[in-house]
């Protein structure tokens, strides 16, 4: 009998079938790509000589994880036991949503927040239960900690938050831990190098306490696909036996050892965008934006009802940015990741040229 006139035989999980299809849009990006937030440049010129090192032969090597894990233990000030490198912080949510999230558990999230935790637990069987942050889209923590129950079994936390690039508080994250002491807290880091802030110094002290880092953004890495997650060797172990043993590939094996150390590329990357953040943040102001206070790579604006002219209108700038209306509580919104001083004035123009256009429409509706 068919459950679903859609489905085909053989069927999948209720659960699948209930899913989203979610597909970013990835293609044609061949203009400014302020819209994922990844680096806007390029990797390190270590890392570039790494790849060009690679020989035919070492592709047919499978690869092996575990060397490269005790280096970024060793970077991190921790044993290697409580690192885990993932296919990027993607995989590390997914691996540990399938290690943690069982029938009838919860997931806690505050929301807006980054999409692919829903994605993830829409998978188990798990429920997402989403507490909404006010207009201001601060970290609700209150009401996070308030809706915490017995059966909460992971909270994620992305800290930043995306799209809304702010923050939770150490004492915040501590106490959550606290309230929910049956639950994975998971707290992701991946826009760290742009707070400067961390919990990674409580790994193992808080016992409940997991703390995800990415390659993706500051290293300029997404491509490659590098995660890290950190956490008690008790939680650790179990995430083991679930993740396979090949899934960081031996590209990204072999690059992450320069990532790490050319610290010289990485500050200054870093300061760029931060210098570029505050004054694409004072652009914004003097063209009376409405925007939320960043701790990340990226900026969240209030562009209202117009945002899809928005877009489409900086893009034929030649600028990408990355519509997100559709995220509870961001109706008009458009997120704009920050790259260069000078990129981000380029930015400024097209967007100085496209507010002046549509409030001139505007006026004459
Ligand atoms: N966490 C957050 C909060 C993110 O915004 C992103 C990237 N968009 C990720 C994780 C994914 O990182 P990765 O590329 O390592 O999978």
């Amino acid at each position: 009998m068919h459950k679903s006139a859609s489905v085909v035989h053989p069927a999948p999980r209720a659960r699948v079938q209930a899913m989203k299809e979610y597909h970013p849009p990835l293609g044609n990006r061949d203009a400014m790509r302020l819209d994922f937030n990844e680096n806007t440049i390029a990797c390190s010129p270590k890392v570039k000589e790494v790849l060009g090192r690679i020989s035919a032969g070492d592709l047919t090597r499978y690869p092996e994880r575990e060397p490269v894990e005790r280096l970024v233990a060793k970077h991190l000030g921790a044993p290697p036991e409580q690192v885990v490198l993932t296919n990027g912080v993607d995989e590390a949510i997914h691996v540990l949503f399938e290690t943690f999230l069982d029938a009838g558990d919860e997931l806690l999230l505050p929301v807006p927040t980054y999409t692919m935790y829903e994605v993830y637990a829409s998978a188990t069987d798990a429920r997402v239960v989403a507490v909404q942050a006010n207009d201001d889209l601060q970290f609700p923590f209150e009401r996070l900690a308030a809706t915490i129950t017995p059966r909460t079994k992971v909270v994620a936390i992305a800290n930043p938050n995306s799209p809304s690039g702010s923050i939770a508080t150490r004492a915040q994250i501590i106490e959550i831990a606290q309230r929910a002491p049956d639950a994975v807290v998971l707290v992701d880091e991946a826009y760290f190098h742009f707070h400067g802030e961390t919990v990674v110094d409580l790994i193992g002290t808080v016992p409940n306490l997991v703390v995800a880092r990415t390659f993706s953004k500051a290293y300029g890495l997404a491509g490659l696909r590098l995660g890290v997650l950190f956490g008690p060797v008790e939680l650790m172990r179990w995430v083991r036996r679930v993740l396979s043993p090949y899934s960081v590939n031996s590209l990204a094996l072999a690059c992450l050892p320069s990532a790490l150390e050319d610290t010289a590329y990485l500050d200054w990357y870093v300061g760029e965008v931060l210098a570029a953040r505050a004054e694409f943040e004072a652009a914004l102001d003097a063209a009376a934006v409405r925007r939320w206070p960043s701790r990340a790579n990226f900026v969240l604006v209030g562009v209202g009802a117009q945002h899809r002219e928005f877009v489409r209108m900086m893009l034929a700038g030649g600028v990408l940015v990355r519509d997100r209306s559709n995220d509870p509580g961001c109706d008009g919104c458009v997120r704009i990741t920050i790259g260069t001083r000078e990129q981000m004035r380029e930015a400024v123009e097209v967007m100085n040229r496209t507010m002046k256009e549509l409030r001139t429409t505007e006026e004459m509706r």
